[in-house]
């Protein structure tokens, strides 16, 4: 497969075009960005960890028969997927309070819910991702009602399965954001990344903070975290 012109550069990857129209090529970056693009940075390695890490979440999930965007890791940084249209929503799924559910709600973090939320963010960086409810997102036609029960139905048996998967790692997967895109033939699948930079990841032992909260919060150690969650994942 060949490597073609640049799409897109994101704030955490670029999106190449490959020889083939249905494939792309994702090469993961070190920079980390937070609160909308206004904090920058770089977390040496972060590239290649969330690259590595993603790939072996999504071939998981692929065995649990949740489709997904993955084809083939090709190095430490670039991966082949298959090329979506992206459903502009931010699928987020949270097991324990924290972040930007625990200060809009007035609540402590840490607080375990008897079953997991799910809420959508309009993915739209103009607008700052605006919290949506599934109405506004069929009013503003960024799905259709069959496409959102599907989201919804497989960000739940994703959330299920890493927390699980997670739990035996010690650690407790917190919340994460899920993007989901749907193939030519309408198929939605799972797509971008799961990493440290889109989930929360507490040690179920200390409640350490585990992912890229130790960048937005400047809490130090940011390097050593993402280390930490590819040697309990891969055990290197
Ligand atoms: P951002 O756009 O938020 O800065 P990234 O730097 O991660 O994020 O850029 C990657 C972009 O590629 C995102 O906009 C994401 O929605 C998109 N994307 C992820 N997977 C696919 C895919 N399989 N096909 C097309 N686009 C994808
Ligand atoms: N998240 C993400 N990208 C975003 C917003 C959130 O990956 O643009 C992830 C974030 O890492 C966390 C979860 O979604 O695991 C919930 O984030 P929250 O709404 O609490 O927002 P934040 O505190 O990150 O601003």
């Amino acid at each position: 497969m060949e490597k073609k012109e640049l799409l897109y550069e994101g704030k955490a990857k670029r999106v190449f075009a490959t020889d083939k129209p249905d494939v792309l090529l994702v090469s993961y970056k070190d920079d980390a960005t937070a609160f909308n693009g206004l904090k920058k940075g770089t977390i040496s390695g972060k590239g290649a960890i969330n690259n590595r890490v993603t790939n072996f979440m999504m071939s998981l999930l692929e065995k649990e028969g949740v489709p997904t965007h993955f084809i083939e890791e090709l190095s430490d940084r670039e991966t082949l997927v298959k090329k979506v249209s992206i459903v502009p929503l931010e699928v987020i799924i949270r097991n324990i309070s924290a972040g930007s559910f625990a200060k809009r709600y007035g609540v402590e973090e840490g607080i375990v819910f008897a079953q997991p939320t799910i809420e959508f963010s309009y993915k739209n960086d103009d607008l700052g991702d605006p919290l949506i409810n599934s109405y506004h997102a069929l009013a503003l036609g960024l799905a259709t009602a069959e496409e959102i029960e599907t989201i919804k139905s497989l960000a739940f048996k994703v959330n299920t399965f890493l927390k699980g998967f997670f739990k035996k790692l010690n650690i407790d997967l917190v919340d994460f954001k899920l993007e989901f895109g749907r193939l030519s033939d309408g198929t939605i699948v799972l797509a971008d990344e799961i990493s440290p930079d889109t989930c929360r990841f507490w040690d179920c032992d200390t409640h350490e903070k585990l992912d890229k909260d130790r960048f937005r919060r400047d809490l130090g150690g940011v390097e050593d975290a993402y280390q930490e969650i590819m040697k309990r994942i891969l055990g290197e």
